[in-house]
């Protein structure tokens, strides 16, 4: 699924949501969008395309992909 087909899925589903409103509320730039934690911006701005890249828990998928990175340095620190 390419990132623009994901937004196109995304705003479907969200218009079909509770509130109707969500999609237009999306200015296409985190810095002015009035959703919290806007799905839309999630996904076009995430580098694996992850809805949930500005929950207020972090992004799953940049999560998972620092923690890798971590182990990496940690392994080339020991390494050395
Ligand atoms: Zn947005
Ligand atoms: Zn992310």
């Amino acid at each position: 699924m390419t990132q623009e087909e994901a937004i196109k899925e995304l705003s479907a589903i969200l218009k079909r949501g509770s509130n109707p409103e969500y999609d237009n509320n999306c200015t296409g730039d985190i810095e002015t969008c009035k959703n919290d934690e806007c799905m839309i911006c999630g996904v076009r701005d995430c580098p694996h395309d992850e809805p949930l890249h500005y929950h207020h828990d972090g992004c799953p998928a940049c999560y998972v992909e620092k923690k890798i990175e971590e182990m990496n340095d940690e392994y080339k620190r020991r390494e050395n």
